[in-house]
């Protein structure tokens, strides 16, 4: 029996015109992830995309989970491939749903035909096939309220589907088609996030760590990086830059009063980070910034950094408490990575009073009593980049 994978678009269906790229690049996107698992043939129709596996041995249910945390999709299920025959529908589905139907206690029959020229119309598929798995499971009963089980019949341009699935599918957009933003990336809860809520809405991420060593060990870099390979299963390939940041937050320590480090220390850290996302073409930046989460997230002091900034700063993470952020960094397997024991650059040289309300004119008056601008400079310079894939 053939078995095919099933994807329902989802919020891009509404996008008219642009429909046809969304199409594109989402098909584009599945497969590149699904390519590694074997060959297949991916075709599109009425808002369905038929992901036909070309080997006998694909395991269908590694497809359905990579296929599960790609953007712009609704839903998803495995289905039946049947032909355009009443009599083959309901001895396919005898067999496909036995184990299903078997343990199940109620059902409904539902019905798609978007082929006119199928011969019986929805509600009598419906009904005939109904009574047909009635009287092959005769343990069940029809409860079109409430059913444990929906069948569903859909009756196509080449064949008719059936499957008594819906999986859920990650939502969102395409990742890439709302263009590219660079995700200060921390080896924190926030920022994984952040960058996850943004890939959503169909951004390409890249992402850039800030690293100070001595201060800051190897091991924190490398969590970073296991933070942006997992983050790949949903955002797709992730351009990853690391700053050698150890001057600047020296020099910040050593020429600046202490209850501003913080501040001006993200104001660097944009600074830079902007100067790579023009390289990158990279059209705004992200943060896992909450507001009032800690002394350097407040709305005051969120204004002195954003002063610095020419591009968009998104902070998807702004409105949410952290229980609602660990929510998602679990859903999405990040948790247990944010939460290895080591240390971030921000943690180094932390004020012991950091001002929770700082005025922008003070904050530039310290910052200019130095001359970092060849600091950062070298920084850009010494940036290192790497790439993240979908590893296998
Ligand atoms: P997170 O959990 O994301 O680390 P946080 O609550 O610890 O966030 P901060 O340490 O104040 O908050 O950092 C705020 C944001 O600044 C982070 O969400 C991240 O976007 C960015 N950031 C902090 N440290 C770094 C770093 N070393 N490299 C890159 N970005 C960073
Ligand atoms: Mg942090």
């Amino acid at each position: 029996m053939k078995e095919i994978v099933l994807v329902k678009y989802g919020e891009m269906a509404l996008k008219g015109l642009n429909k046809k790229t969304f199409e594109d690049m989402l098909t584009k996107n599945i497969k590149r992830r699904i390519k590694p698992l074997g060959k297949f043939v991916c075709t599109s129709a009425q808002s369905t995309l038929y992901i036909d596996p070309q080997d006998e041995d694909i395991d269908l249910s590694e497809v359905v989970e990579r296929v599960g945390k790609i953007f712009g999709i609704a839903a998803l299920c495995r289905a039946c491939v049947c032909e355009k025959d009443f009599s083959d529908i309901c001895e396919k589905s005898y067999e496909y749903l036995e184990d299903v139907l078997g343990c199940a206690k109620t059902f409904k029959v539902n019905a798609k035909r978007s082929d006119k020229a199928f011969p019986m119309k929805s509600p009598e598929i419906c009904m005939e096939l109904g009574g047909k798995l009635l009287e092959r499971f005769p343990h069940l009963t029809v409860d079109v309220k409430e059913p444990e089980i929906t069948v569903t019949v859909e009756i196509r341009d080449t064949n008719a589907y059936v499957h008594a699935e819906n999986i859920k599918g990650a939502g969102g957009l395409p990742v890439g088609s709302s263009g590219k933003a660079m995700l200060l990336l921390s080896g924190g809860i926030d920022s994984p996030v952040a960058g996850w809520m943004m890939a959503k809405r169909g951004v390409h991420i890249a992402a850039i760590h800030y690293v100070s060593p001595p201060y800051t060990s190897e091991r924190a870099q490398l969590k970073v990086e296991q933070l942006c390979e997992k983050l790949t299963d949903w955002c797709g390939g992730i351009a990853f830059y690391c700053v050698p940041f150890t001057e600047l937050q020296e020099a910040i320590k050593d020429h600046c009063p202490e209850e501003f480090f913080t501040i001006i220390m993200r104001r660097l850290m944009m600074e830079i980070a902007q100067r790579i996302a023009a390289k990158d073409n990279c059209l705004a930046l992200i943060t896992g910034e909450s507001v009032g989460q800690v002394a350097s997230q407040t709305m005051a002091a969120i204004a002195c950094t954003d002063a610095v900034c020419r591009i968009p700063v998104f902070r998807p993470c702004i409105g949410m408490d952290k229980t609602e952020i660990i929510e998602i960094s679990r859903k999405i397997d990040t948790f247990d990575i944010s939460t290895l024991p080591y240390e971030d650059c921000c943690t180094v040289f932390t004020p012991r009073h950091p001002k929770v309300r700082p005025r922008l004119e003070d904050i530039e008056k310290a910052q200019n009593s130095f001359d970092f601008e060849p600091l950062i400079q070298k920084a850009v310079e010494n940036t290192e980049m790497k790439t993240f894939d979908i590893s296998k």
